[in-house]
C-alpha cells in the first residue's frame, strides 16, 4: 500500500484525470480523489473534504486555473496548487506562481509531478508548522499582555539609564500618574532623594549580574504629592536587538508597612502593660510585704515595748532593719534595671584573674546564704588575666548563684563550671533544684517575670532581667535551660579581651 494522498483534481477530462491517477498510483501514492470541473463542484469538494494537493488544469469549458486558485485563496486554504496542463505559454505560467499556484507542468511530461508534490506537501507542512507556533507566540504574547496590562502590580522596563520604556496601566492606580505621562522620563526622578543612592548601587548590581534578581525598597513620589513605600525586584534582560533592559516588578508596600508598624505598636503596647501589671502585682507583694512587717512591728513596740526584755526588743529591732534593707535592694533593683535599659550604664573592664573572683564568690555565698548547700566549682583554662568589669560580672554571678540556692531543696549540689579560653569564658551554675515550666522559660528575662511555680518563695523577677541586660553590656549572652524537678542551668557566655 502507498501514501494516501487526499487529490483534488480540477479536470475536465476523464482520461487526462485517469493518466494523472495512474502517474500517482505508479510513484507510490495511494489517491484519494475528486474530480471537479466547475467553481460550484470545487467549492463543495472544498465544504465536504480537507485535500493534500489541488492538481489544475489551466484551461476548461467552465472554469480555469486562476479562478480555482482565487477561489482556494478567497478560503484562506492553504493547499498545494500545481498546474498541470497542455502548452501554456511562460508569460502565463508565470503569471500563475506569481498569483500564488506552486508549480506547473506539462500534461505530456509528468515525470515532475510526484517530486513536486512530496515538496510540496513538505513545505506546505513546515508553513503549517510554522504558523502554529506563531499562533502560540502570538497566544503567549497576548497572554503575558494581557497579565501585565492587568497586575496590580507596577511593571516596569527601563534603559541602563533609568529612561522609562514601558509602564503597565497600574502606574496610574499606584502613583496616580498615565503610562504615557512618565514614558521616556528617568525613573530617578521618582524616588525619594535619600533613596536614590541605595536604589543605583541596586540598580547597577542589577546591570552588571545577569541573572541576578535584586530587591530593593523606596519611596516614590505620588502625583498628590505623597510619598509610596513600593518593595521592587529587578532584573537584567537582553532585547532580540541587543539591547540591555533592566524589568522591574514593583508594589505599592505602604500599606503593608504601616499595618506592620500599628501591629508593633500594639505589641509594644501590649508588653508594656503586661510589664506594668506584673510591676504592679510584685510592688503589691514585694514592697507589701517588708512594709506590712514594719508597721506591725513598729506598733507592737509602741504599744508594748516596756514589756519587751532586751532580747525581744533587739529582735523587734532587727526584724525592722531586715524589712528596710529588704525594701532598699528592691528599690535598687529597679533603679539599676531602669538604668541599664536607658543605656546609661558605663562597663569599666578592669584586669582580673577570673577563676579566683569566681572561686571567692562561691566561699562568700558558702558562708552565707548557701550553708546549706555544696557548690563544687570547676575550671578550665590557663588562669591567665582577663579584662573585665568585675561589678558587673559579680551582679550577673550572684544572682545566678543565689537563685540557685533559693530554688533548690537544702543539701543539693550546685555545680559552677568556668571554662576560661582565649578569647571567650563560659560559666555554667547548674542547680538540682525545682526546675522552670517551659512555658515560662522564653519569658524568663523579662523584668518582673516570675514563673508560675515560685509559690511562697520570694522574689521580684527583677534579677534575671538584670542579669541579661548587664551580660548584653558585656557583650555576652545568658541562656537557660532547665526541666521541672532535676534543675536548671544557666549559661553565661562571655567574649574576653586580653588583659588590658
Ligand atoms: P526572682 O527575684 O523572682 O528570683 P529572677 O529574675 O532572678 O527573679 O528570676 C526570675 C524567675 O526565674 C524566678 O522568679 C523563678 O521563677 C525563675 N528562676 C530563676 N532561677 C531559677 C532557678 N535556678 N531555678 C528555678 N527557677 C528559677
Amino acid at each position: 500500500m502507498g501514501q494516501i494522498l487526499r487529490a483534488l483534481i480540477v479536470e475536465d477530462s476523464e482520461d487526462d484525470t485517469e493518466l494523472l491517477v495512474l502517474e500517482l498510483e505508479q510513484q507510490g501514492y495511494d489517491p484519494i480523489y475528486e474530480r471537479v470541473d466547475t467553481a460550484k463542484a470545487m467549492q463543495a469538494a472544498l465544504d465536504r473534504a480537507t485535500w493534500d494537493v489541488i492538481i489544475c488544469d489551466y484551461s476548461m469549458p467552465q472554469f480555469s486555473a486562476p479562478a480555482a486558485l482565487a477561489l482556494l485563496q478567497s478560503r484562506g486554504l492553504d493547499i498545494p496548487f500545481i498546474i498541470v496542463s497542455g502548452t501554456i505559454g511562460e508569460d502565463i505560467a508565470v503569471a500563475a506562481m506569481k498569483a500564488g499556484a506552486h508549480d506547473y507542468l506539462i500534461k505530456g511530461n509528468l515525470v515532475r509531478l510526484v517530486p513536486a508534490i512530496a515538496r510540496e506537501l513538505r513545505e506546505a507542512q513546515e508553513r503549517q508548522a510554522r504558523r502554529a507556533a506563531q499562533q502560540a507566540l502570538r497566544e503567549n504574547e497576548e497572554r503575558f499582555r494581557s497579565l501585565i496590562e492587568n497586575a496590580l502590580d507596577l511593571i516596569v522596563v527601563l534603559a541602563i539609564d533609568g529612561t522609562i520604556q514601558y509602564t503597565s496601566p497600574s502606574s496610574k492606580t499606584l502613583f496616580g500618574y498615565e503610562p504615557e505621562a512618565i514614558a521616556a522620563t528617568n525613573i530617578f526622578k521618582y524616588l525619594h532623594p535619600e533613596d536614590i543612592s541605595h536604589v543605583r548601587q541596586t540598580f547597577q548590581n542589577v546591570i552588571a549580574q545577569p541573572g541576578v534578581t535584586a530587591t530593593a525598597e523606596f519611596r516614590c513620589h505620588h502625583q498628590d504629592g505623597s510619598w509610596r513605600l513600593l518593595e521592587a525586584s529587578g532584573k537584567h534582560f537582553v532585547e532580540p536587538s541587543g539591547t540591555t533592559r533592566i524589568i522591574v516588578n514593583a508594589r505599592d508596600s505602604t500599606e503593608r508597612r504601616q499595618a506592620e508598624e500599628m501591629r508593633k505598636a500594639l505589641e509594644t503596647e501590649k508588653e508594656l502593660s503586661e510589664l506594668r501589671s506584673r510591676f504592679y502585682s510584685m510592688m503589691s507583694h514585694e514592697f507589701r510585704s517588708p512594709l506590712t512587717a514594719i508597721q506591725m512591728t513598729a506598733q507592737l513596740m509602741r504599744d508594748h515595748s516596756q514589756a519587751f526584755e532586751v532580747n525581744k526588743q533587739k529582735e523587734c529591732f532587727q526584724r525592722i532593719l531586715n524589712a528596710t534593707k529588704r525594701l532598699g535592694h528592691l528599690v535598687d533593683d529597679v533603679l539599676v534595671i531602669g538604668k541599664a535599659e536607658s543605656g546609661k550604664f558605663q562597663v569599666a573592664p578592669v584586669p582580673l584573674d577570673l577563676s579566683a573572683f569566681c572561686q571567692e564568690l562561691i566561699t562568700e555565698f558558702q558562708l552565707t546564704s548557701g550553708k546549706e548547700h555544696q557548690i563544687v566549682f570547676s575550671y578550665e583554662g590557663d588562669g591567665s588575666d582577663v579584662a573585665i568589669d568585675e561589678e558587673i560580672l559579680r551582679h550577673v554571678l550572684s544572682n545566678l548563684l543565689a537563685n540557685a540556692i533559693k530554688y533548690s531543696p537544702a543539701n543539693t549540689k550546685i555545680q559552677f563550671e568556668l571554662q576560661q579560653k582565649r578569647d571567650v569564658a563560659i560559666i555554667q551554675v547548674q542547680d538540682q533544684g525545682m526546675g522552670i515550666p517551659p512555658e515560662d522559660l522564653p519569658h524568663l528575662f523579662e523584668p518582673f517575670h516570675r514563673a508560675s511555680n515560685v509559690d511562697r518563695i520570694p522574689g521580684t523577677g527583677l534579677g534575671l532581667a538584670i542579669a541579661k541586660k548587664f551580660t548584653e553590656l558585656q557583650g555576652g549572652i545568658i541562656t537557660a535551660t532547665s526541666e521541672l524537678g532535676v534543675g536548671t542551668n544557666f549559661i553565661v557566655t562571655l567574649p574576653l579581651q586580653a588583659q588590658l
